[in-house]
């Protein structure tokens, strides 16, 4: 089967135009490629042109194709310090695997390495043991990559342009082929970034500090704050109070965990609490109406407003990235290149689909309950469609992904 598949990703690549609008000064670039049936990755390799490039991914069909997001002045040599760091640009990653999407509960299971206990959706450690070691069997549905799309537009919108000054030419966007989005900064500014400055945008980012400060803040008396009027992190942080304290019913709060007592207190002092946040300079004191409830408030306006992002990516000056339009090879999708104007309509499975010709089908290794999917605009029960002819993408997806077998197919 496996060289079936590498027949069909080496059509794709003889027919690939690969240019510079998607990766510039390839010359400059670390390339690292990942082949099939191999446990290593094979890096520093580089191209002084896109020919070569093309000629060498053609002779040897990888499964993944990497480059690094920095420029060097040496991209070949093994040694980092060696290799003469030119500049890298800045890339946030969002994935879903991080994210605590509902739809887990449905199509994601875990198992505890320590004590063996099994669940459903999403965890971050055994609810057991505490263990870390979790073995996770997950699954991406249309769902998953909605919400990792709307992370995207947060980071773009409130932070990149409207915090950090950036416009629509200073970004790259692309589909990573998987389980998110990776956003590139490609202004110059950015990119003479040392790590620890990276990892200050990641703070900001993801509001790590703020938190810390906040909950400090909340523990005294009286603690005066930026209200709804002003820019930036904070300014959002007070419109997201602002709009939860006008817009939640008695219900809401309910299933948010307060008693009848203080639901009423609030629905009593909602116009002076709204009032209030309009100041310039808010006093934040209101918020011990809500008791003990006031840090759990604080943590869900704070994960609303920031971005999950993966700060290993971040903080990396030397990572390596996906290659624009190489093809992902646990999902055989494609990492496309997004422009912004497009990412409202972009619809992975169905702009990265590749192989839209062929049917096949396939068996599942381990029998489980799958969400429904939607690809190429049409809905697949992956509950049922074992030995039936399936489209090739959705059995090459399925069969990548380590969930089935393929048993035959034809183009
Ligand atoms: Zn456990
Ligand atoms: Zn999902």
């Amino acid at each position: 089967m496996e060289k079936k598949i590498i027949e069909i990703f080496r059509d794709y690549y003889s027919r690939f135009e690969f240019d510079s609008q998607y990766v510039e000064d390839l010359e400059r670039r670390e390339i690292a490629i990942w082949p099939f049936n191999s446990t290593t990755l094979i890096r520093h390799l580089s191209f002084s042109n896109f020919k070569d490039f093309k000629q060498f991914i053609l002779k040897n069909v990888p499964m993944h194709v990497y480059n690094s997001v920095a420029k060097y002045q040496n991209p070949s040599i093994p040694n980092m310090e060696s290799k003469s760091l030119i500049e890298a640009e800045v890339v946030f990653d969002i994935d879903i695997d991080h994210v605590n999407t509902s739809c887990k509960l449905e199509h994601d299971i875990w198992i505890c390495k320590s004590c063996n206990k099994t669940g459903k959706g999403f965890v971050a450690e055994c609810d057991n043991c505490g263990s870390l070691t979790i073995d996770k069997k997950s699954f991406v549905c249309n769902n998953c990559l909605d919400v990792a799309k709307d992370e995207v537009l947060k980071l773009i919108e409130d932070f990149l342009f409207s915090d950090f000054g950036l416009s629509k030419d200073d970004i790259k966007i692309l589909f990573s082929g998987n389980r998110g989005y990776h956003v590139h900064i490609i202004n110059k500014s950015f990119s003479s970034l040392d790590s620890r400055a990276r990892n200050m945008l990641v703070d900001y980012v993801k509001g790590i500090s703020a938190r810390m400060y906040l909950k400090e803040m909340l523990k005294k008396k009286k603690f005066k704050f930026k209200g709804i009027n002003s820019n930036g992190f904070f300014g959002r942080f007070a419109e997201c109070i602002y709009d939860k304290i006008n817009n939640r019913t008695y219900q809401d709060w309910e299933k948010f965990g307060l008693s009848s007592e203080k639901i009423e207190q609030i629905k009593k002092l909602k116009d002076v609490f709204l009032q209030e946040l309009k100041q310039y300079d808010c006093d934040y004191s209101f918020l011990n109406v809500l008791g003990n409830y006031k840090e759990r408030f604080i943590d869900e306006c704070i994960r609303e407003i920031s971005v999950d992002i993966d700060e290993r990516v971040t903080v990396d000056i030397h990572r390596l990235i996906r290659f624009p339009n190489s093809i992902h090879g646990k999902t055989g999708l494609k990492v496309v290149p997004i422009k912004y104007e497009d990412i409202y309509k972009f619809e992975p499975f169905r702009d990265a689909l590749i192989f839209l010709k062929g049917e096949a089908r396939i068996s599942f290794k381990v029998k489980r309950n799958f969400p429904k999917i939607y690809m190429n605009d049409e809905e697949f029960d992956l509950n049922s469609v074992e030995n039936k002819d399936i489209p090739l993408y959705l059995a090459l997806y399925l069969y990548l992904g380590g969930y089935a077998n393929i048993i035959n197919f034809s183009i």
